[in-house]
Formats: C-alpha cells, structure tokens, sequence
C-alpha cells in the first residue's frame, strides 16, 4: 500500500518514499522549555505521534529525533527574572514535558537532544557558514545569516524576496514574514543575558534558536533526511531559516518531506501563552477529564484542519471511551467462554483495511475513526442477536488492540484502582445480601451506588461495576 502525505514545501500530496526503504528519519521540534506545554504545543506534539505510529504500523522504523529548546530568547527572559540559573530552571519544564508525554502515551522519540548540550555542533557549523560566505559578523559582535546569499530563501513559506531588505538585520528568534531579513546564528552577550553564555571564536555569547536545529538534527539524521515536521508557525521564520543554514553548508537538500499541524484554537483565537488563553494537561486533569479522553480530543481532527478545543468535547470523549471499555470487557467475556459462532475475520480484515488505507492516505483520521466504529457496531450487532464466539470476539479484540497501536486512546481493562474503597466495599456487601438472598437488601445498596455514579452489572463472573 502506498502511503500519501502532504508535504508543504509542494503544497501537495506525495507518495512518501523514504530515502533507505523502510527506515524513516524523523525530526520534529519539540518543546521551548520556558514553561508548561499547553494543549495547543501537545496537540502538534501528538499529531507527530500518530504519524509515527502510524509509519510504524505500517511496517517502517521510525528513528525520531525531538529537540528540547532550553536556549532561547524566553528560557533566558524568564530564568533571569525567576532568578534561577538556566539549567535548574529548564529542567522542570523538561521533567514536566516528560511526563505530559507519558500520560499522552507517547511512543518517545529515539532521541531528545538539548540545546545546551550543542554547542559545539552549532559553533562548527556557523563556522561553515562564514567560511562559505553565508555569514557575517556585525558591529556587536554577533554573526548573522545573509539570506541574499541562499538564493532559494523563501521557498518553505513562499516568500516573494523580490523586496527583500538586503542587509537588514532581526536578532530575535521569532519574527513575521513581513520583516523578513538577516538572522542571528550567534548573538553576542548582552548585560540583559546575564550568566548565559559561551565561548566561541567570535567572543562570548549564544546560539540563535534556529541554528539548534540545523545542528541537531545533522547531528542525529545526517545531511538529509526523510521528515520533517512542527507546528504552522514553525515554518516561517524558524523552519525557512533552518533550510538556508543546512543548504547553504552542506550543498545537499536537507528535507524531503514537510508537514505542519495547525493550530488548536479556543473561541476563535490560536490557543498561546501569550494570548493567555490556555489550558495545560495538568488543568484539565485537575476539572475531572483523563488523559485518555484529552489524546482524542487532540487526535479527532485532522492535522491540517484547525482544532476548536471546547470542553464539552473532553466530556464526550470520556463518554465515548468508557463506552468501548465496556465493549471491550464483553468481549473478552466471551472470548474466555467456550461459546461457539461465526467466524467474521472477512468482516474484521476488511474494517482493519479501511483503517489502514486511511491513515497512508496524509492521515486521514475521520476514515480510520469510522472504520473503528464501524467494526464496533457490526460487533455490538452479532454480540446482541447472541451470536458473537469465542474465536471471533478474540480476533475483534485484537483487531482493536491493533488500530489502538495507532491511536493509543483505548483501555481494555476497567482500571480497578479507578474504582474508590467505598464502592468495592458496597459491592461487597451486595454480593453477601444476594448470597444470603436477601435482595431487598441487594436492591438498596444497588440504589445507593447508583446515587454515588456507580452501576453494577451481574455477570456469570461476578459482578461488573462501571461509573455511571
Ligand atoms: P514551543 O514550545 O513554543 O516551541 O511550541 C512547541 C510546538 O507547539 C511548536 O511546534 C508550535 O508550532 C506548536 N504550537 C504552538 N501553539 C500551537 C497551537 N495553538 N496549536 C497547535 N500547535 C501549536
Ligand atoms: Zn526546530
């Protein structure tokens, strides 16, 4: 099967063929280390999840390389004004990414290289650059990158150089398309850097953000490599800048493939930390939602698409995923019993062919989610006229295992830790009344679990409880 996806630099879709058959190099940008990731930063971190997984499932090796950008101009603003040296005050924020990326399921990356500790890559290759004519030294100190010398700039975000500034000069890291100019590969000290520097041959100082990348993933991938992804606003400056540096050193293409997610909004706006309008893991943990339920809300759409993040939509994805635990624990109910059936692999292979077809095709999440709910509704169907068996409802539980290599929202077990003393102990108590056939009794305690958002189901395993 082909696999389709959609590179930006065509602004098409194409087939995707990997530079060593079925090895895939993948270089994603990860995190500015300044602060907690929000949900918008995750939603593009898990849409390159599910390309992964999905290359993967696919049957390619995957070697993703993510960054974490502990130098900026923001992890130094405000370590300075926290008062904590650099390093101390980006590890929290690393620790705390690590952990979103557990509770997101992450499948991790292979490597996550940081900053601080590539300098010397970034120095060497910013030597290249002045060597080869690409890079200057202005008055300060600072090394700067001439875009009229790459004749190429502008190709990634398609920028009409024809009014470009020549030799004016941006030392920030981020900046809009219309002030499109030279860019700092090294910027020299300043009192407002305080301790954060590094020796170089052009003096003390530190790395523009967009040389980090250029070196790291060289570092990681080589010269060349197959994909490469980030966010919308990756692309222009960050992502343009990175294909001047590495072209213009090494005279080889640097990606084949580009893809971006777009962005994640709230009420109309992108969600941003400078807009204030965000909402971390961590917060919406705290008003009740999982993790589980919060990945698919960020998967659902596709990743081209703008993503309106509402709450309700977390309440409905809960619902959605308790509802396929509980499909899953009848299934394994019946595929542990010794009940006999039809055999339905045809029904199966068919619903895990639309699934697989969707995702090669650029992703396409709303397909693969209908095959996913198409192959439960057919189940649901066979398991209601009673004629779901034991081999069968094996092979749809794995079939589901298999789109949840993907997806990894689902969860196949009702947690029993999830479920608080008080309910176990009631439920308890509740067998001992129906033992004892006093089912009045059993009657009340079923009412008070129900009040208490509990239901009990009598199987012939025992009882299954279930939150409401
Ligand atoms: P940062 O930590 O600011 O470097 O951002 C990490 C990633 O999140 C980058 O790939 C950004 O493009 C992406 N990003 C930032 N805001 C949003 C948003 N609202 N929706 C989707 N992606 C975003
Ligand atoms: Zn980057």
């Amino acid at each position: 099967m082909s696999v389709r996806l959609y590179n930006t630099i065509k602004r098409a879709k194409e087939e995707f063929i990997p530079i060593d058959d079925k090895k895939v190099g993948l270089y994603t940008c990860g995190p500015t280390v300044y602060n907690y990731a929000h949900i918008g930063n995750l939603r593009s971190f898990v849409f390159e999840d599910i390309l992964k997984r999905t290359l993967k499932f696919l049957g390619y090796k995957v070697t993703q390389v993510m960054n974490l950008t502990d130098i900026d101009d923001k992890t130094i603003r405000d370590s300075i004004a926290a008062n904590i040296p650099l390093r101390d005050y980006t590890q929290k924020y690393k620790d705390a990414f690590f952990e979103d990326l557990d509770k997101l399921r992450f499948d991790k990356a292979e490597v996550f290289p940081a900053a601080t500790d590539h300098i010397k890559e970034m120095i060497e290759l910013i030597k290249t650059l002045v060597d080869k004519g690409y890079a200057y030294q202005s008055e300060d100190g600072s090394i700067y990158y001439s875009i009229a010398k790459f004749s190429a700039y502008g190709k990634l975000a398609r920028i009409d150089m024809k009014n470009q500034r020549s030799g004016v000069r941006i030392k920030t890291d981020e900046y809009e398309k219309d002030s499109v100019a030279d860019f700092a590969l090294w910027k020299a000290w300043t009192e407002g850097d305080g301790d954060n520097f590094w020796e170089s041959p052009w003096g003390k100082g530190r790395p523009g953000w967009h040389i980090e990348c250029s070196a790291m993933s060289m570092k990681y991938l080589g010269k060349t490599f197959d994909i490469h992804t980030g966010g919308v606003d990756n692309m222009f400056p960050h992502h343009e800048d990175e294909i001047a540096q590495s072209e213009a050193a090494n005279g080889v293409k640097f990606v084949n493939y580009w893809m971006h997610c777009e962005y994640l909004i709230v009420e109309g706006q992108k969600m941003s930390k400078s807009l204030g309008n965000f909402f971390t893991l961590r917060d919406l943990e705290e008003k009740g939602y999982n993790c589980n339920a919060i990945r698919w809300v960020l998967i659902s759409a596709h990743y081209r698409r703008t993503l309106n993040f509402t709450l309700e939509a977390c309440k409905q994805a809960q619902e959605t995923l308790k509802n396929f635990t509980s499909f899953f624990i009848r299934l394994k109910e019946i595929a542990d019993s010794d009940k006999k059936g039809d055999d339905i692999s045809a029904t199966v292979n068919s619903h895990m062919e639309k699934f697989s077809e969707a995702m090669s095709d650029d992703l396409n999440i709303s397909e693969a989610l209908a095959a996913v709910f198409g192959l439960q509704k057919e189940t649901n169907k066979l398991i209601a006229s009673n004629i779901l068996g034991q081999n069968a409802a094996a092979t749809v539980l794995d079939a589901f295992k298999k789109f949840d290599s993907v997806l990894a929202v689902f969860e196949f077990e009702q947690k029993g830790n999830d479920i608080p003393e008080e309910i176990t102990k009631l439920v308890e108590e509740r067998q001992t009344a129906r033992k004892n056939k006093d089912f009045a009794t059993s009657d009340i305690i079923r009412d008070r679990l129900k009040d208490l958002g509990w239901s009990v189901e009598d199987t012939p395993k025992g009882p299954r409880i279930s939150k409401i």
